[in-house]
């Protein structure tokens, strides 16, 4: 009952926004660049009594990327795993500055950032600049190539909801130029041949969602194509899923096998060209592999505003994977930039639990440092009764804590209505299960763990369509 108050409360305030303070020029601004899972989950718990804060991110919007794979085949709407980020800023007490725009330059010395308009339909490039009292780094990675040729010219990403887009029309287009009258065997062998290069998570993923496509929708469409239709999951170690445990791992495979997905370990892409790959084998052959369409999903690498930023701290800032920081998520080498989620280098897998919890700690660091400052002003005034007890309180507030993380498992979606999950509990601290039960578990974990009502029923819609109705399979 309170879940469906709390959603009629929510739609209610989407429709009739609160009136919100402005920006107090008495109190510290925070910049926050991104709109992630890690600055987004720290402007959800921000205290804007606290501080002004201003959001600059290319993309006016947060992204539920667990889900982002079922929308290149449809099984979702891509407008069901985003959110506006001025809705997840409504109820806030203070006006959170949302800005559209990259941020192509920081300035540690000044405090200040460049930002440009990334806007195609204005058709202009203006840039800006902002200063901040405190800075938030949550840019996230990009997508790692290892500066494979031809990746970026003929290969998909699968990290943004453009990525899944365009993977999207290639998918459909592949197919119905295979439908094509005329076409020889070998172009239409080449044209179906769907060939997915990673085996961590996303590749994975991909792989099933896109096999669950064929079976459930394209089979009945093209029924003269579905036969020819193959997938090619390629990974470079001797196993997929290497960071999960050696059961899931072969469940996976076993799995795959069954779907009819091929699975080529320690295989290794050397070059992308239109048509074709050229792969070497692990026997050292080197082989020239056809594909139709190519997704690439071999991980992330730091963005070059980070390797900017890096060089701008030449004796902290040593490794190349992402920003140092402290435990308390500080640059190392600065005072007042915090840097949090994929666009870090830390001892975590660059994972979107890690990046939401370290936003949600931060946002409690930045409350503890602006009780902290109210404190300290206190002190100046207060008589000598007051500030024995104000200091020992002072102690307590500056004693704050180290971020901790709290693994609360890995699942991944294996294709076939099922799943694996390990997860930290049960005997010996691990409960390693998959299957169709386990797929039960994924979807109602992620179900929760959306951002508001409107996602969880959008995406609930989509499930219930695509049972019903099938996938949509328009270009
Ligand atoms: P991101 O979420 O990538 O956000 C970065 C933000 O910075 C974006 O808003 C971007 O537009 C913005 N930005 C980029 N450049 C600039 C700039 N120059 N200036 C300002 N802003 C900028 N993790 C899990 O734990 N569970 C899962 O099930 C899971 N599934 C995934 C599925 C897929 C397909 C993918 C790709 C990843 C998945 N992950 C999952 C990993 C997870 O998405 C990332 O770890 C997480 O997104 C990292 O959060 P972040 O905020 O650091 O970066
Ligand atoms: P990843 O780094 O986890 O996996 C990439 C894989 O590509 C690795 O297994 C690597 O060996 C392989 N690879 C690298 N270069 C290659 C090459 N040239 N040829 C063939 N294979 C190559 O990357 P990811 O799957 O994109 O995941 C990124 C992060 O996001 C991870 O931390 C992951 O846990 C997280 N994620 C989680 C989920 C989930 O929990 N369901 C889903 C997607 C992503």
């Amino acid at each position: 009952v309170a879940g469906i108050a709390y959603g009629c409360y929510e739609m209610y305030v989407q429709r009739h926004p609160h009136v919100q303070n402005e920006m107090d020029p008495e109190k510290k601004t925070i910049v926050i660049l991104g709109s992630g899972w890690a600055s987004t989950s720290f402007l959800k718990d921000i205290d804007t009594d606290d501080y002004n804060v201003v959001v600059v991110s290319p993309r006016n919007y947060f992204l539920f990327t667990p889900l982002l794979p079922e929308t290149t085949v449809g099984t979702i709407d891509i407008r069901s795993v985003i959110e506006p980020t001025r809705f997840i800023a409504r109820h806030k007490s203070r006006t959170v500055n949302v800005i559209e725009a990259e941020c192509t330059q920081i300035d540690p010395e000044k405090k200040l950032i460049t930002i440009a308009d990334n806007s195609d339909v204005k058709g202009n490039h203006a840039t800006s600049t902002l200063s901040y009292d405190y800075l938030v780094v949550g840019i996230g990675a990009m997508s790692a190539t290892f500066g494979v040729k031809g990746v970026e010219e003929y290969g998909c990403f699968l990290k943004e909801v453009w990525d899944a887009q365009k993977i999207r029309t290639k998918l459909m287009d592949c197919i119905e130029t295979a439908a094509f009258p005329n076409q020889t065997p070998e172009e239409i062998d080449r044209l179906l041949h769907m060939v997915v290069v990673g085996g961590g998570p996303t590749g994975i993923e991909y792989a099933a969602e896109l096999h669950d496509f064929l079976v459930d929708d394209l089979t009945a469409w093209y029924p003269e194509l579905a036969g020819k239709v193959k997938i090619t999951l390629i990974e470079a170690l001797p196993n997929v899923l290497p960071a999960f445990s050696k059961k899931l791992i072969d469940y996976t495979e076993s799995t795959f096998k069954e779907q009819n997905i091929s699975i080529h370990t320690q295989t290794m892409v050397r070059e992308v060209r239109e048509r074709d790959i050229e792969v070497k084998r692990p026997d050292g052959t080197v082989d020239n592999i056809p594909y139709g369409l190519l997704v690439w999903a071999t991980g992330n690498t730091a963005r070059p505003l980070i390797r900017d930023l890096m060089q701008k701290f030449p004796e902290t800032q040593l490794v190349r994977r992402g920003l140092a920081v402290d435990e308390w998520l500080r640059l190392d080498g600065s005072q007042d930039i915090y840097a949090l989620g994929d666009a870090t280098a830390t001892r975590y897998a660059p994972t979107a639990q890690v990046a939401a919890q370290q936003g949600k700690y931060l946002a409690r660091l930045f409350k503890q440092l602006a009780n902290r400052d109210a404190l300290e002003l206190e002190l100046e005034d207060a008589s000598d009764e007051e500030k024995v007890k104000k200091e020992r309180k002072l102690r307590k507030i500056k004693d704050i804590r180290p971020f901790q993380y709290s693994h609360q498992g890995s699942l991944c979606y294996i294709g076939s209505d099922k799943a694996v999950a390990d997860l930290p509990f049960g005997p010996g601290g691990n409960l390693a299960s998959g299957g169709v039960a386990t797929f039960a578990f994924w979807r109602s974990a992620y179900i929760s763990s959306l951002f508001s009502t409107r996602n969880r029923a959008l995406v609930i819609t989509d499930w219930l369509k695509k049972t019903a109705l099938g996938r949509d399979i328009s270009r």
